[in-house]
């Protein structure tokens, strides 16, 4: 992993964003925040699954307000996410938001902005200005395009208002759903602002398109050592986004979670490999660990396509192999291959 960009750190409830080699967890929940049950179970239940800071969207007064239920009821730094209406920015930080993300360009005049700049000031909490291709200035996108170069010119104009009330506290968002733009937004935004950056693609589709578009973009951003926050949004199941930013941020070297190797397995498979790679994914899970560990198909290839894992089973007919770094250590029945490598994994620091 080459350096990361150092950015002015800032603080989102007890979580530091930018000026480190960490790399936050982000989602948002889908509930309104006035469904205060509902909301409070999603909020739990993603940060048991791994989110740092989790976002609401705030779309009337009710859900600004119960803002302060949610968090007396939860400990994960809360995002509110507002659009249009200024008076909504202001209640949410005054619930207890820990972060705001407003586009400045609709929340109005110069006297709203900074009403709400003031009150970020005021509870010392950030706010993050998104930058969107999707809704960029008129003036802008009739310039420029809609391009990554109307969106840093964007986000100049936005900083520069902020920052204009005395207000440095800000993390930079510049997202497209256009891979290639997205990707360009954010290196030249690295090397204009000193601001932290949250990376994400918009609307990047179902599950597997949309993890696919965002590891293409996001980790074309994150290999050159850019990148504060990250969130994958798909449509689908929230814990899939944690999944796919926990893994992207793994093959970084910025996470740590198991790693498992498996073989694409081929004529020489003579076991029910899928099976014990399912169920061994699924120990992983609820075991983290920074182990690599390698599931193969076949003891002839097996311990030798894994050598780097610290330890592997390569399934047989009637037995298999377990293998430390690539070494054979001795042959396990077949039906017994899933206890031994787990019970190998819980004693490794043994080895
Ligand atoms: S480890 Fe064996 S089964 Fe798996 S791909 Fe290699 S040769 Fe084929």
């Amino acid at each position: 992993m080459r350096k990361r960009n150092r950015t002015r750190p800032v603080f989102v409830g007890g979580i530091q964003v930018g000026g480190q080699d960490k790399v936050v967890i982000q989602t948002m929940i889908k509930s309104r925040p006035k469904n205060t049950n509902e909301a409070v179970r999603e909020i739990n239940a993603l940060a048991t699954e791994g989110a740092e800071i989790i976002r609401t969207a705030v779309l009337d007064m009710e859900d600004a307000r119960a803002i302060k239920t949610l968090k007396a009821e939860t400990t994960v730094p809360l995002v509110a996410d507002i659009h249009f209406d200024y008076r909504l920015a202001i209640e949410a930080i005054e619930s207890g938001a820990d972060k705001i993300r407003i586009n400045p360009g609709n929340v109005g005049s110069e006297a709203r902005l900074r009403a709400v700049v003031e009150k970020a000031k005021e509870k010392s909490i950030p706010i993050r200005i998104g930058i969107n291709a999707g809704s960029l200035e008129k003036d802008l996108e009739k310039a420029y395009g809609r391009t990554a170069e109307a969106m840093i010119e964007s986000a100049r104009r936005n900083v520069t208002r902020v920052e204009a009330f005395g207000f440095e506290d800000i993390i930079l968002s510049l997202k497209a759903s256009d891979v290639p733009m997205a990707i360009e937004a954010a290196l030249k935004a690295a090397e204009i602002f000193p601001y932290p950056l949250h990376l994400g693609i918009t609307e990047a589709g179902p599950v597997y398109q949309g993890t696919i578009a965002s590891s293409a973009g996001l980790g074309a951003i994150l290999s050159r050592g850019i990148g504060d926050t990250i969130r994958i949004s798909l449509s689908g199941e929230r814990s899939e986004e944690l999944k796919a930013c926990k893994t992207l941020l793994s093959a970084f070297g910025l996470y740590t979670m198991p790693k498992l190797i498996s073989c694409p397995t081929c004529g020489r498979l003579s076991y029910d490999m899928q099976a014990l790679l399912d169920k061994v994914e699924r120990y992983l899970e609820a075991h983290p660990s920074g182990l690599k560990i390698a599931i193969m198909g076949c003891a002839v290839n097996g311990p030798g396509e894994a050598r780097d894992a610290d330890i592997g089973i390569a399934g047989g007919k009637k037995e298999g192999l377990l293998f430390i770094k690539g070494k054979t250590k001795k042959k396990v029945p077949q039906e017994a291959l899933y206890e031994t490598l787990i019970e190998t994994i819980e004693n490794y620091d043994d080895q």
